[in-house]
Order: C-alpha cells, then sequence, then structure tokens
C-alpha cells in the first residue's frame, strides 16, 4: 500500500534555527514544524498533523551534502535541511485516532460508522 502522507506546497513550514559558528562550519540547531495531510493506514480517511522536529545540523565549506550541508562562504542555504528534517519526520503511516478499527476485510464498510453486520472472521 502507498501511504501518501505529504506536506502541501501551500503549508506553511517554520523554521527556528539558530546558527553558530563551530570549528570548520556552522551549527544549525533549532525546530522545524509543518503541517502534512495523508490517509489513515487502516481506514483511508484523510488525516492531517503537525509535525514538530529538532534539527542540529553542520554546514561546513566543500561539503558534498551527504553528512553535512555546504557553507558557501558565509551563505547557506536552510531549505535542504528543513526538506530532510519534514522528509523524516513525516509519519509513513498515520492513524486518524488510535482507536481506528478500519475497514471491514469482507465488504469494505468503515468499521467506525457501525458494525456493517458481517460475521467476525
Ligand atoms: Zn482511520
Ligand atoms: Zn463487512
Amino acid at each position: 500500500m502507498v501511504t501518501g502522507t505529504y506536506v502541501p506546497d501551500d503549508a506553511a513550514i517554520e523554521a527556528d534555527v539558530v546558527l553558530e559558528p563551530v570549528h570548520g562550519g556552522v551549527m544549525a540547531s533549532g525546530h522545524v514544524r509543518a503541517g502534512w495531510v495523508g490517509s489513515c493506514r487502516r481506514c483511508l480517511e484523510p488525516v492531517t498533523g503537525t509535525l514538530e522536529t529538532e534539527v542540529r545540523e553542520l554546514y561546513e565549506p566543500g561539503s558534498d551534502e551527504t553528512e553535512t550541508y555546504l557553507l558557501n562562504g558565509d551563505q547557506l542555504d536552510l531549505e535542504p535541511l528543513v526538506r530532510d528534517a519534514v522528509l523524516l519526520g513525516l509519519p509513513q503511516a498515520p492513524l486518524c485516532e488510535e482507536g481506528c478499527r478500519g475497514l471491514c476485510a469482507t465488504c469494505g464498510a468503515e468499521l467506525d460508522q457501525g458494525p456493517c453486520g458481517c460475521p467476525d472472521p
């Protein structure tokens, strides 16, 4: 099953990041917050939520951008950091609510709407 959890293009992504010079680069630390949309892994109803994730990443000159990010002179681009943080923080299999009972395996009815009348498996 494909879970399509993503951050919509028009969603506000907040990044609250403090930059501090460290030996050999700049440490960017803080947190990133973004709204996401997806569908419940059990009943496929739309689900929305907010992810909030801590970041602490090093920017350094000449970075190959695998372990660290690129510090270009005294310029750095927070966008890749924010994008990565959001991707890592997205729930891969969200639930509309903890107790979601999902769909009946027999008839596909939403069990949260009431029993569908199928015999218990
Ligand atoms: Zn659900
Ligand atoms: Zn059923």
